[in-house]
């Protein structure tokens, strides 16, 4: 193999897709040939470059999918029509690659401050689901809010306001402890016609921005907001009109 013949070879190389003779041919040419070995050495530190970058900030996928393809089918078409690897418009887009990666990172740093309400949601619908399946949707199962309330009492740290929204179409069905957020928190069951709600409660912390946040995950409606002290977590199969309905009389009582 002469310098050219690695330059075509040298991408396969990299990846480990060549055969065990070219492979041979390849390593035993970098051992004599200094530029070539250069070459390489450069090639191969802007690949883990990229590498690192991608697996410590991972973009989303689809992102990812859109960041990696132009550079990589442009290798593709350089392999068929064997042409220099090393071409300085090669290495500029390498390079812009590897730019346009820092600015997904950016972006990606930026998605992540939405995630702990992502998190958090993903949570309360877990606990929904879980309160279905596992036949344990109430600790006390009563329609009256002077029952409810009170055997919380001593339960938790703080005291659940607990309405009675039957006029208004919402009959409580009880109350239960849950574990949300790494606490204890009240969770109310309210019911519109055969849906079942969770309203989880608990308070908020006093620095807590008055952030309002709703939004449908595996089929299930969430919306999140805070009332006076308190944090409220909605979640049910119902449809987002109606289970807006209950927020708003839940947030103003
Ligand atoms: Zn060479």
């Amino acid at each position: 193999m002469n310098c050219q013949d690695v330059e075509i070879h040298i991408h396969g190389f990299l990846d480990r897709e060549l055969e065990l003779g070219a492979t041979l041919e390849v390593e035993s040419h970098l051992e004599t040939c200094t530029s070539c070995r250069m070459k390489f050495q450069e090639l191969s530190a802007m690949r883990t470059a990229m590498q690192d970058a991608m697996s410590y900030h991972r973009a989303p996928d689809s992102l990812r999918a859109l960041l990696q393809k132009p550079p990589y089918s442009v290798r593709e078409q350089n392999r068929k029509q064997h042409k220099s690897l090393f071409a300085p418009w090669r290495m500029l887009a390498s390079v812009s690659a590897v730019a346009v990666l820092f600015l997904a990172v950016g972006i990606g740093l930026q998605l992540q401050e939405e995630a702990p309400l992502d998190r958090l949601s993903e949570e309360v619908v877990a606990s929904h689901v879980r309160s279905l399946l596992a036949a344990h949707l109430t600790d006390v199962a009563s329609s009256d809010r002077h029952t409810v309330k009170p055997w919380f009492e001593g339960k938790l740290d703080f005291s659940p306001p607990v309405v009675d929204l039957s006029g208004q179409g919402f009959p409580l069905i009880g109350g239960r402890l849950d574990y949300l957020n790494a606490r204890a928190v009240t969770a109310l069951i309210y019911r519109r016609r055969q849906h079942v709600i969770n309203v989880f409660i608990w308070p908020k912390d006093a620095d807590e921005p008055q952030v309002e946040y709703n939004v449908t995950r595996k089929g299930y409606n969430v919306i999140s907001f805070k009332s006076g002290e308190m944090n409220y977590w909605v979640v049910s199969d119902l449809n987002k009109k109606e289970l807006a309905e209950l927020g708003n009389l839940l947030h103003a009582p």
